[in-house]
């Protein structure tokens, strides 16, 4: 039996541990991708109190590292549903099951699609949603960004380093993300800004070989050759399989307020994938606190 059961390996989820075991408590955290969650993905973090500039995959490790000296528990696993069974809540993963006095949901989000032609068939050949992990393979080439977001423009920043030319096509003309990145880019010789368009149609028969865009500015379609296209543009919760444990908001997030509290008592949300206006590092990783000793509170009162 273990008192904290964690969702989602996410800055979120291992906050949790973190306190959770410095709490005394034993802690388990369950993942089914990549331990890090989305920050592993990212080239550069320059916002995290404390931390002046870091690699996502050096943050997220160091964080793995923290709570696994801890004590804490971790498992591979894709965890299908919870069970409650009054004094025990079980998460249900492929074959096992994992007995917990309380649970965190820190599942995180996934990456939006565009939903465009050819999208599908051709990612992993040119289509791409992580940067830092494929944007070697393109390496002297001719890229494309989509997305106004911190993600799109860090993306572009880095693809920067190692492609010939690199679009960023926003839908349009100001930027969600952080300005000193746009002011960076527009630095750049081999940036391009291709704004207020969309893209209609990804071309290509083996691979990627260019993109229909559709400008606003203009009105007209035009062309752009590109032998990579990457897809940043935002992220979309994956909470189906917890909809009849606790409640989701019409988005399919978890409906929780800044204390992680859901609708079913003893699971708490951290992180992205909870209502919330801010979706940054530093509030999942205040949310892995608060709903880690939400967790622990919540134990003492019901043992
Ligand atoms: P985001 O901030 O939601 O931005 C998504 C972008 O994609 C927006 O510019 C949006 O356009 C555009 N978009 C959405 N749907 C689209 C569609 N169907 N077609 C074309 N464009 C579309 O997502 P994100 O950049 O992935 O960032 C997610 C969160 O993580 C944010 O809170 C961000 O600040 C944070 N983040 C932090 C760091 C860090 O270093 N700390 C790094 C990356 C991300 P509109 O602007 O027109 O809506």
């Amino acid at each position: 039996m273990y008192d904290i059961g964690i969702i989602g390996g996410g800055t979120a989820g291992m906050t949790a541990a973190i306190y959770g075991q410095r709490a005394g408590k034993k802690t388990i955290i369950l993942e089914g991708g990549v331990f890090g969650g989305q920050i592993t993905s990212s080239p550069n973090v320059e916002n995290y109190p404390g931390i002046a500039s870091v690699s996502g995959s050096e943050f997220s490790m160091n964080l793995l590292d923290q709570a696994v000296k801890l004590g804490a528990e971790t498992a591979m696993e894709q965890v299908t549903g919870i069970r409650d069974e009054g004094d025990r809540k079980v998460i249900e993963a492929s074959g096992k099951e994992y007995p917990c006095r309380s649970v965190i949901l820190a599942t995180g989000v996934t990456h939006r699609h565009l939903g465009v032609p050819n999208e599908e068939r051709l990612t992993g050949a040119g289509v791409s949603y992580c940067a830092t992990c494929d944007g070697m393979f393109f390496r002297g080439r001719d890229v494309a960004v989509v997305g106004g977001g911190s993600t799109a423009l860090q993306d572009a920043e880095f693809l920067s380093n190692y492609c010939r030319k690199v679009y960023v096509i926003h839908r349009r003309d100001e930027f969600r993300g952080e300005n000193s990145i746009v002011k960076r880019l527009e630095e750049k010789e081999n940036v391009e800004f291709i704004l207020r368009a969309t893209v209609k149609e990804i071309i290509g028969d083996q691979a990627v070989e260019r993109l229909i865009i559709n400008s606003k500015k203009t009105g007209k379609e035009f062309k752009l050759d590109v032998s990579g296209v990457f897809i940043a543009v935002g992220q979309i919760p994956k909470n189906e399989v917890f909809s009849d444990a606790v409640k989701l908001d019409a988005n399919g997030f978890i409906l929780a307020a800044e204390d992680c509290v859901t609708s079913h008592p003893g699971i708490f949300a951290a992180g992205d994938c909870r209502t919330k206006e801010v979706r940054q590092l530093t509030t999942a990783a205040a949310d892995g606190a608060v709903a880690a000793l939400a967790a622990c509170k919540y134990i003492g009162e019901n043992s």
